[in-house]
């Protein structure tokens, strides 16, 4: 489990849940870059775009806390 902070919330990364088809990746490319280090750069949009984000990843990796 990693976390990457944005604001008053921490978006929650699981790996193992996390199938790397790339949703995240193709919405919201600004954000969720998996080459880069960290591959979650929260910095690149609203608070409300990647929580709205976050709820669209199909396997549960993604939460927000
Ligand atoms: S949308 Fe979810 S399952 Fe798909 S690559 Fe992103 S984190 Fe992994």
């Amino acid at each position: 489990m990693k976390k990457y902070e944005k604001e008053d919330v921490s978006v929650v990364w699981n790996s193992e849940k996390c199938k790397h088809a790339g949703l995240c990746a193709r919405q919201l490319p600004q954000v969720f870059k998996p080459k880069e280090k960290p591959w979650i750069q929260t910095a690149n949009a609203t608070k409300a775009q990647i929580v709205e984000q976050v709820s669209k990843c199909p396997s549960g990796a993604l939460s927000i806390e």
